[in-house]
């Protein structure tokens, strides 16, 4: 038995599937009128354009996200096939089973594979006595295999199932074994076999009509997933905007003047001269995640004491850097004969400015 087949036969299949579901899509809008247009019947000329932008988009992004799968889902039903195959070919058969009425040792006929949802995936081994022709069957595992008895629908006894050969067809006998109830069916394997070459005929021509319209190949897939993450990208971007403009931080944030450090300089030391600060001198500046940059300047007041000047100061780069980038640092300033000196901290990236606003 041949459960695992050749990869192409797995890639035909899906492929299928990706073909049926693209012309079902297709099918499904061309040949229905399109409804009513707040309550008028769209016109007969407009409705061809605008099918085909009803269904070009969403057949995009089937035929995408059906090569996206591909090859996984391929994959699985492989590994599936070749769990199966290992397991057909490596079970090995239950030894010493004895005839149930003679006591003979039986032996194999055939074997198969038990293979039913809710149940543990098994070979059945059939035996067969040859001196009484006593039959029963026995999983790989050891357990023996029972067949559900079926009950008479009209008395509820058991029935009893006999198998003829009529020419090629194979007829099933049901009887019951208390009343008149009789049933027969028809297994016709030549029917059955002439009907599934009707169905592989119908889908070879599906493959070779549609396969390379709607089943992308390796570059027109790849194509899809670059084109794909640009989109997401672009999404992420878009909320991200949006979940900005909503922030009542970054409202803040917009509204702040981004000053180069030249602006800076200029605007601290009008505001500082105004209040007899005077000389103001950058040091070298400290590049990080933020600009620091150490600043003195002169305090040409000599009325004011240390801790005037340095208060006073502190306000003073606090309010004129309020709607800037800038602020002055936490360890606020120092006094030391006349110098004052303490440290900027300038703000580049919109979320560290936005942190600043809701610190608060
Ligand atoms: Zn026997
Ligand atoms: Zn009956």
């Amino acid at each position: 038995m041949n459960y695992l087949k050749d990869e192409q036969y797995y890639i035909d299949l899906y492929d299928l599937i990706t073909i049926r579901e693209c012309l079902h899509w297709e099918e499904n809008i061309i040949k229905r009128d399109l409804p009513p247009y707040k309550g008028k019947k769209i016109h007969e000329k407009l409705q061809p354009p605008i099918k085909t932008l009803l269904t070009d988009l969403p057949l995009y992004y089937i035929k995408g996200e059906n090569y996206v799968h591909k090859a996984e889902r391929i994959r699985e039903w492989m590994e599936k096939d070749k769990e199966k195959q290992d397991k057909y070919d490596n079970a090995s058969e239950p030894l010493n089973i004895f005839c149930p009425s003679c006591g003979k040792n039986m032996h194999t006929t055939l074997k198969e594979l038990y293979d039913f949802m809710n149940e543990p995936l098994r070979v059945l081994f059939f035996f067969e006595c040859s001196t009484c022709n006593k039959r029963k069957g026995i999983f790989d595992n050891g357990e023996e295999f029972k067949s559900r008895e079926k009950l008479c629908d009209k008395c509820k006894y058991s029935l009893e199932t006999s198998i003829e050969k009529k020419g090629k067809k194979t007829i099933w006998a049901t009887k019951c074994t208390n009343c008149d109830f009789k049933e027969e069916e028809e297994d016709d394997f030549e029917e059955w076999k002439k009907q599934r070459d009707i169905e592989l005929k119908k889908d070879e021509e599906l493959l070779s009509k549609f396969r390379t319209k709607y089943c992308l190949s390796e570059t027109e897939g790849q194509e899809y997933v670059s084109q794909k993450i640009l989109m997401e990208h672009l999404n992420k971007t878009m909320e991200e905007s949006k979940r900005k403009e909503a922030d009542p931080a970054y409202k803040k944030v917009k509204q702040l003047r981004k000053m180069s450090v030249v602006e800076l300089e200029r605007l601290l030391s009008k505001g500082l001269e105004k209040q007899k600060y005077t000389k103001l001198t950058f040091d070298k500046p400290e590049i990080g995640q933020f600009v620091i940059i150490p600043f003195t300047v002169q305090d040409a007041d000599s009325s004011r004491k240390e801790y005037d000047s340095t208060h006073e100061l502190q306000k003073l780069v606090k309010n004129t850097l309020e709607k800037t980038n800038w602020r002055l640092m936490s360890e606020g300033t120092s006094y030391r004969l006349g110098y004052v000196y303490g440290r900027l901290k300038g703000y580049e990236r919109d979320e560290d400015m936005a942190k600043l606003f809701r610190a608060k």
